[in-house]
């Protein structure tokens, strides 16, 4: 049976541009399908159907538009006329980009609804929704924060909690007040439609789905077997419906009330594929009641009570017929240099910037690709080691191989590979291919893209890299070319590297699409199919042998680190790309690198910790010794402190644009004296001088370094 598979990314929220880790997470899902792409099962490649969409309902989305005095249809159009430069720009190969906006989600999405209802789960009641009695109208859950009534984290929307990620309604909150005007809500009675997830039914469907085994990652299953309690007791009614005015989909039935934008965001997956489906004459139905269709969503950590609670639930009761091989693989966040992505700081990463600087995306495929698995886990993103993994693995051990054998073929044999290869050769391409054991490199390789574990398949092939380079330093195709009793010795060792090349990257192709392309061409290939990595059928050299090959040319360049801190050095730029950082439309981007914004402008303030917490950070008062411009760098100014520790600390602070060095030598200031040394492209930075600067950088770029009142001296700890 030919695998069918339908696979999604989670549909992005249409009031801002994409940030980085949308993007981390459209790679890990476009290496994961064109992986599959170039499987056979049988007869034929497997199927694979990859959708996306814009999520574009709700509050946030109307607030927003309003503000610019145009329609949610119009706002959302402007966003969506911008995806397709960041989806091309890294390779992203979906095959159809939709709107939770249209027709056929609010078919799906009612239709979904009917059923519920029919079969009992769904049910209403009359209770008191959060009404602003300033600007007279109710109150949406991202309308409303206070504080978590599960974990206590201050300033938390009224849905879930960003903090520990406990989903609650919005009357839940300890202290609530209006976003929009700072009022406290008053409670008005108002007839809403929920979700009986407490319903029995919904338990045993979701204690029985979740613990299917192979569905679902080991700590979701935990986590999710926590929110259902021992016999479901803790599995509460889902209030899904909005009182107009909202941007949404009407409930059959009820007028006045609007499905809440989380009951029909997933269904626009459905809805994308529908579409696909028409436009490409598919029937939707057969291909959803095809016992060889598996359904597949990649989703963050922060969004899975919807994924792994509501989301099947609803599908189940309403006879979703792929509910059986419904699969959800959540990965977590992307953090930079180690931090939590901040604009005010500059750490975050810049798709489009990426692009404009000339950066490679292959780079960031390869990068990413070479540090996720399969677990929920948070993976780095650092300049160094960006540099460091790029140039060693694709230009020193991939590339390599190809540039220093393809040059022979042209100029010696008229690009045509040797039709037979010596017994050392095909030894050679054993070793490289086949493990001690007698096993096949490939098949272990596969498995692990399967498995999403990307950094163990990419370790396995990079190996495949290094015997095949031993194999090239070993032979010297070099010195073999200045002596023509040698020709055929030659042609051999070249041929054989280029066989191991063309493995390496049909191998790497999901990861490098693009110069998997330029290779094809330049090896004269018409297609990279997996099947070509087999050893055992011959596949591996049979197509290759007295073949006709083009001229090679430069496939990648080496990355630069100059790159990288033209990357990271540009915060301003970075806010221009995310056009609406404003926190009522921040909604739930939560891996956003925006910084949401508290009504009187300021950066809200983070959540709540103890007094333990906060005498981990080692406060001291130092002296500015010396202070001196960084040659290359417009941002940095480098300090010696003495934190009275007798010795001197350099430390690089991004203050330039603030302050000349002679004006601070002198000095006091505070240092942070326990944070890990940094390597930074000038030095090691050993430690941080404490500075002020304002979320909203264009209206107040300054950075103001603190300064204590007299009679502090250098070691004094602050508390
Ligand atoms: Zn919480």
């Amino acid at each position: 049976m030919t695998r069918k598979l339908f696979v999604t990314t989670a549909l992005p929220y249409a009031n801002a541009a994409f940030h980085i880790g949308h993007m981390m997470e459209y790679i890990q899902a476009d290496i994961w399908v064109r992986f599959q792409r170039m499987q056979r099962d049988g007869n034929g490649l497997r199927e694979v159907h990859f959708v996306g969409a814009d999520d574009t309902h709700g509050t946030p989305i109307m607030i927003a538009a309003e503000k610019e005095g145009i329609t949610p249809q119009e706002f959302v159009a402007k966003i969506a006329a911008g995806r397709a430069q960041y989806l091309d720009g890294f390779h992203i190969a979906f095959d159809n980009w939709y709107s939770t906006d249209s027709p056929e989600n609010v078919e799906l999405s009612q239709g979904i609804y009917r059923k519920l209802r029919d079969t009992g789960l769904i049910a209403t009641k009359v209770v008191d929704r959060f009404f602003d009695p300033v600007k007279g109208m109710f109150l949406a859950d991202r309308n409303i924060k206070g504080e978590c009534p599960k974990c206590g984290a201050k300033d938390q929307y009224g849905d879930n909690c960003e903090v520990c990620g406990a989903a609650y309604q919005p009357t839940e909150l300890v202290n609530p007040f209006s976003v929009f005007t700072g009022s406290t809500p008053i409670l008005k009675p108002s007839e809403q439609y929920f979700f009986k997830l407490s319903d029995p039914r919904c338990f045993q469907f979701l204690r029985d789905w979740l613990n299917t085994p192979g569905r679902l990652q080991p700590e979701m299953v935990n986590k999710v077997s926590e929110w259902l309690g021992e016999a479901g007791e803790k599995l509460a009614d889902w209030d899904i419906s909005r009182d107009a005015p909202y941007f949404g989909i009407p409930i059959p039935d009820a007028p006045g009330k609007f499905f809440y934008v989380w009951l029909d965001a997933p269904v626009g997956y459905l809805a994308s594929l529908k579409n696909y489906c028409e436009k490409k004459g598919m029937d939707f139905n057969a291909l959803l009641n095809d016992p060889a269709t598996e359904q597949i969503h990649f989703i963050g950590k922060d969004i899975v009570s919807f994924h792994l609670l509501f989301w099947p639930a609803m599908l189940k009761f309403a006879d979703h017929p792929v509910i059986d091989k419904l699969k959800v693989n959540v990965h977590g966040h992307l953090t930079v240099n180690n931090e939590k992505m901040s604009k005010s700081r500059g750490t975050g990463i810049s798709p489009l910037r990426y692009l404009n600087l000339g950066m490679n995306p292959e780079w960031l495929r390869y990068y990413i690709a070479f540090k996720l698995n399969s677990k929920v886990e948070d993976l780095d993103f650092t300049g160094e080691d960006f540099v460091a993994r790029v140039n060693s693995d694709l230009i020193g051990k991939f590339v390599n191989i190809a540039s220093r054998c393809a040059g022979f073929i042209t100029k010696k044999f008229d690009g045509k590979l040797a039709s037979s290869l010596s017994d050392n050769a095909q030894a050679w391409i054993k070793r490289a291919l086949v493990t001690e054991a007698g096993a096949e490199r490939q098949a272990s390789i596969a498995a692990h893209f399967e498995a999403r574990e990307f950094g163990k398949a990419l370790r396995e092939i990079m190996e495949v890299a290094d015997i095949t380079n031993q194999y090239v330093d070993d032979n010297k195709p070099w010195v073999l070319a200045k002596d023509e009793a040698k020709l055929a010795e030659l042609h051999d060792v070249c041929t054989t590297a280029l066989i191991l090349f063309r493995q390496l990257t049909i191998m790497l192709s999901p990861v490098l699409p693009g110069v998997a392309a330029n290779v094809r061409k330049f090896l004269n290939d018409a297609e990279l199919v997996w099947a070509d990595t087999e050893v055992s059928t011959g596949a591996v050299w049979n197509t290759m042998l007295g073949r006709t090959i083009g001229a090679y040319d430069h496939l990648m360049k080496r990355v630069e680190p100059k790159m990288i801190d033209d990357l990271f050095d540009a915060p301003a730029q970075q806010a221009a790309a995310a056009p609406a950082a404003k926190p009522e439309k921040a909604a739930k981007a939560k891996a956003a690198p925006a910084v949401a914004v508290t009504e009187t402008g300021i950066e809200v303030i983070a959540p709540e910790i103890s007094v333990d917490d906060f005498f981990k950070v080692d406060l001291r008062i130092a002296k500015i010794v010396n202070c001196e411009h960084v040659e290359g760098s417009d941002k940095l100014l480098r300090l010696t402190l003495d934190a009275g520790e007798g010795r001197m600390r350099n430390v690089f602070s991004g203050i330039k644009s603030m302050y000349q060095p002679e004006d601070l030598i002198g000095k006091l200031t505070v240092l942070v004296a326990n944070l890990a040394p940094r390597k930074m492209k000038f030095g090691v930075s050993e430690g941080m001088v404490m500075a002020a600067s304002a979320v909203d950088e264009k209206a107040n770029p300054g950075i103001y370094i603190l300064n204590p009142w007299p009679g502090a001296t250098p070691g004094m700890r602050i508390s």
